[in-house]
C-alpha cells in the first residue's frame, strides 16, 4: 500500500529539529532508517501528519568509548554495530545482536535509536540493552535526561519519549575486564524476528564470583524483559552447571509470551530456558578470556 500524504522536513542541527517537533503538532514523527516506521505507514497502521527525518543530522552519528561508556549515536546504522572491530571485541553481545537483526539490507539502514525507540518486544537491541544496563540519553529544547533501560521501555511500541524528545544516544557502562556477554536468538529462518532471545551480561571477580548479571529476554512478552530474580540468583555465584540451570530456570518463569504464528507459549517458555543457559555459558567463557 501507499502511505497517507504527509509533510516532510529534514532538518540538519538539532535544535532545528527540537523546533519542528514543538511546533508541528502531536502527530509528527521522527524519520531514522525508516524500516519499520515506512513499512507502518505503508499498512496504514499510523498516519504521521509530518516526518521529520533525522539522517542530515551528523552529530548524531558516532561510535566512542569516552568518560566511562560507550557512546551509540542515535543514528549509527546496525551495520556499523556489526562490524566495528570496538564493539566485537569489547561489546560482543552487541555485535551478536546486530548480526542477528534483519537482513543486510534492513541493517544498512535501520538505526540503533530507531531500533530500541520502536520498542517493538521482538526488536533485538532492547533486550541487549537491558543485560547491559544502559542509559538512553533524550533532548529536547528543554535540555537532556537520560534514561535507564528498565525504565525507558513502558510497553509495546511504547516508550518513557516524550513527542518533543529525540533520542540522541545510547551510553553502555565501559565494565572492568572480567566481563563477558552473549545474546542468542531462535528465529524460525535467517532474518526472521525472533521466536524467543536472550542478552546476557555477567562481570567476575578474580575468583570467578558473579558480581553483576544482566539477562534481557526478546518477543516473549508485551515488551522486553528483565529477567531480574534470574539475575539476583547469579551474583555471589560461580557459574557453575548448577547455578547456570536455576537461572535459566528463573528468566523462563519471568516470561510471558503468546502463542501464535513462531510457536505455542509453552515452546517458547523452555526456549528461553535453553538460550539462557547458553547465553550464560558463552558470556562466562568471554568473560575469563576464552573464545566464544
Ligand atoms: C524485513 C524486516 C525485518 C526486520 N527484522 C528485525 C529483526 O530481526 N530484529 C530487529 O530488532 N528488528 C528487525 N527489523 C526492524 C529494524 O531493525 C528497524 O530498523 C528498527 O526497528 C527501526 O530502526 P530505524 O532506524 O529504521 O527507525 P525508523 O523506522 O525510522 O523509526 C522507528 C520508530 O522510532 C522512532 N525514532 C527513530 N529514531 C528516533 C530517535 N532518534 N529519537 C526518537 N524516536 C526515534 C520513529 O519515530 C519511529 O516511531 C526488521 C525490519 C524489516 C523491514
Amino acid at each position: 500500500m501507499i502511505p497517507a500524504p504527509f509533510e516532510y522536513s529534514s532538518p540538519k542541527t538539532l535544535s532545528d529539529a527540537f523546533t519542528l517537533l514543538e511546533t508541528s503538532g502531536p502527530d509528527s514523527k521522527i524519520l531514522a532508517g525508516g524500516q519499520s516506521l515506512i513499512p507502518v505507514m505503508k499498512l496504514r497502521l499510523g498516519q504521521p501528519s509530518r516526518l521529520i527525518d533525522i539522517n542530515n543530522i551528523q552529530e548524531l552519528s558516532y561510535l566512542r568509548e569516552a568518560d566511562g561508556y560507550l557512546r551509540i549515536g542515535a543514528l549509527t546504522r546496525m551495520v556499523d554495530l556489526e562490524s566495528s572491530d570496538l564493539i566485537k571485541k569489547k561489546y560482543p553481545i552487541i555485535s551478536d545482536t546486530a548480526s542477528h537483526i534483519a537482513d543486510p539490507t534492513v541493517r544498512n539502514m535501520g538505526t540503533a535509536g530507531g531500533n530500541v525507540s520502536h520498542a517493538d518486544p521482538a526488536n533485538d537491541l532492547p533486550g541487549t540493552m537491558v543485560a547491559l544496563g544502559a542509559e538512553f540519553v533524550a533532548a529536547s529544547s528543554k535540555g537532556t535526561r537520560v534514561i535507564k533501560a528498565k525504565d525507558f521501555f513502558v510497553d509495546t511500541f511504547t516508550t518513557d519519549l516524550k513527542h518533543e524528545e529525540i533520542l540522541t544516544e545510547i551510553r553502555v557502562p565501559m565494565y572492568a575486564p572480567g566481563t563477558g556477554g552473549a545474546y542468542l536468538k531462535l528465529e524460525k529462518r535467517v532474518g526472521d524476528f525472533a521466536i524467543a532471545g536472550v542478552g546476557v551480561q555477567i562481570s567476575l571477580d578474580n575468583d570467578g564470583t558473579c558480581t553483576r548479571a544482566g539477562i534481557g529476554l526478546t518477543a516473549v512478552g508485551p515488551s522486553v524483559i528483565e529477567a531480574v530474580e534470574a539475575e539476583k540468583a547469579l551474583v555471589g555465584k560461580k557459574l557453575t552447571e548448577e547455578a547456570t540451570r536455576a537461572a535459566a530456570s528463573l528468566a523462563s518463569d519471568a516470561s510471558t509470551p503468546t502463542s501464535d504464528l513462531r510457536g505455542p507459549a509453552d515452546y517458547k517458555k523452555e526456549m528461553i530456558k535453553v538460550l539462557t543457559s547458553r547465553a550464560l555459558k558463552r558470556a562466562h567463557q568471554r568473560a575469563v578470556g576464552g573464545s566464544a
